[in-house]
């Protein structure tokens, strides 16, 4: 038998824990792979691009556990490459600094493996980014030291025996630093280290979670110790640290330190979560419907086919990107087949008929129904023959006024939502935000669906009248909603209802 050709192994990083710090290769890596080991200290979405029939193998360490010996995590990648699979390693940070990286390539090299070695944003490079401390700087510091607060396991000395650390002319940066800062700071201000230098801890650095504690050399175990500082965190040493309470921009940020519930489909969702994370919020995505596509009604399909249309209200951008799918599958048109008038509900919809190429002749100022209806009559629509594709269980506002003032009105559901229940462990942490976002009707009742009770002592945010007036029926107060009926007026609700203080903790 021949013998297998091995797969190839990419020990890749996965940056200090937001999903937005990994490279495009880790990416892409990642969507490819057949088999993927994984850290603990990885992005919380990181492997949500991995294939669906990926393995994904969990072969972190929990501090203070032999689990996972490195030897047998070495063992099982090289059997994976062996049978021929695509293994992608995926560390916290980078995989060459304090990853043992360098190891597990060392192993591959002597296994005649092929590997590949994808850097990552390694904590000290994020964590200082985002506490507002620059690393190097003209004025205060010539270079840079990444350290490991650990004593060499072998020859158990500190980490300065020969005081030669001490006089580094630059940052020291400490990995692993928490457990024995008291020591190493010790044995640095023993080397000459002046005492009154400036200190800090980062505690879950360019993470949502980020805590940043500022001292003195003398002084920043003391303060680490009585402000509950906890690893993963960092310790930086050095004239750098003093900009912190001039640069200090990631705890500003709006909904620093706030966490959001967003219950749109999982697929809509990302928009909306990102935009929270970028103004600071952790984000539990808690998706409450799911949209199902369902089969085009062919009469109604035949009446555009036949050009017999004037006029197509688009209500949503789900019905958009459905139309075009149903237009081109069954009908083998596509965006130059629409020669007709074209309304969108709104600025999101609008866009996304941008991404088909179309701009939308009519938007009302208001994004509901009502106002679509006041906008179409207004300019002289009402006499049209207007195609209407929307979900299934939509409200009939749009359709019976427009009927009413004599339009000929095809209405063409191509989805629907369904309910989804949320996983315990997901509810649990939803329960203990600070607010949740609802982006439609739909949302309100299928989050009772689930939840009968809803979220009590959140602050509910709504997108919209419509979303707002579900709210009120279903017994669930409305403390904000948005002015503009989309995601950033939505976006910009919750950070108001939240009455944004800073949130980092400056201790
Ligand atoms: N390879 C990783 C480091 C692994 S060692 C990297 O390049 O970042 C683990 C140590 O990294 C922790 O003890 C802590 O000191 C540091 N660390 C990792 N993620 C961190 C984060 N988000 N904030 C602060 N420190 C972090």
């Amino acid at each position: 038998m021949e013998d297998q050709v091995p797969g190839k192994v990419s020990l890749v990083g996965a940056g200090p824990g937001d999903p937005g710090l990994m490279t495009a290769r880790a990416l892409e890596l990642i969507s490819r792979a057949d088999v993927i080991f994984y850290d603990r200290l990885i992005p919380p979405d990181a492997l949500s691009g991995a294939r669906d029939d990926a393995e994904l193998i969990y072969v972190g360490k929990m501090p203070g556990t032999v689990h996972n010996p490195q030897e047998e995590i070495n063992r099982r990648i090289v059997d994976a490459a062996r049978e021929g699979r695509e293994v992608v390693r995926l560390k916290g940070g980078d995989p060459f600094i304090f990853g043992r990286g360098g190891e597990e390539a060392e192993e591959l090299a002597e296994a005649g493996i092929p590997f590949e070695v994808v850097p990552g944003v390694t904590a000290a490079i994020a964590a200082t980014a985002t506490a507002g401390i620059p690393l190097t700087h003209r004025d205060d510091s010539a270079g840079v030291a990444f350290v490991t607060g650990h004593r060499d396991a072998k020859t158990e000395q500190g980490i300065d025996p020969d005081g030669s650390l001490a006089l580094f002319p630059g940052t020291l940066v400490f990995y692993m630093g928490v457990k024995r800062l008291a020591e190493n700071a010790a044995d640095l201000i023993a080397g000459g280290r002046p005492a009154d230098q400036p200190a800090a801890a980062i505690q879950n650095g360019a993470t949502p979670k980020q805590r940043v504690v500022t001292a003195t050399l003398g002084t920043i175990a003391a303060k680490v110790e009585a402000e509950g500082i906890r690893p993963p965190a960092l310790i930086v040493i050095g004239d750098v640290v003093r900009h912190h309470s001039k640069l200090a921009w990631f705890g500003n940020r709006p909904l620093a330190g706030r966490s959001v519930v967003v219950t749109r489909a999982r697929h809509q969702a990302g928009k909306l979560a990102a935009m929270l994370r970028g103004q600071g919020a952790d984000v539990i995505e808690m998706p409450v419907i799911e949209i199902q596509p369902i089969a085009p009604d062919r009469e109604a399909l035949d009446v555009f086919a036949r050009g017999e249309i004037d006029l197509i209200c688009f209500t949503s951008p789900n019905s958009i990107d459905r139309f075009f799918e149903v237009i081109g599958e069954e009908l083998e048109m596509d965006a130059r087949d629409l020669s007709t008038w074209v309304a969108a509900i709104g600025p999101s919809t609008a866009r996304k008929l941008k991404e088909y190429g179309i701009r939308a002749d009519i938007v009302p100022d208001r994004a509901v129904a009502e106002s679509l209806l006041g906008k179409l009559v207004d300019d002289g629509h009402a006499d049209k023959r207007i195609l209407i594709p929307r979900a299934q269980e939509a409200r009939e506002v749009l359709p019976d006024g427009l009927r009413q003032v004599g339009a000929d009105v095809t209405i063409l559901p191509l989805y629907r939502t369904v309910p989804v229940s949320p996983e315990p462990e997901v509810l649990k942490k939803a329960a203990e935000a600070d607010a949740i976002t609802f982006t439609s009707a739909s949302t309100v009742k299928n989050l009772l669906a689930a939840v009968p009770d809803g979220l009590p002592g959140l602050v509910n945010v709504s997108i919209g009248p419509v979303t707002s007036e579900a709210m009120r029926k279903a017994g669930i107060e409305v403390s904000a909603e948005a002015e503009q009926s989309d995601l950033n007026g939505l976006a910009a609700a919750v950070a108001a209802a939240l009455n944004c203080e800073p949130g980092e903790a400056e201790l």
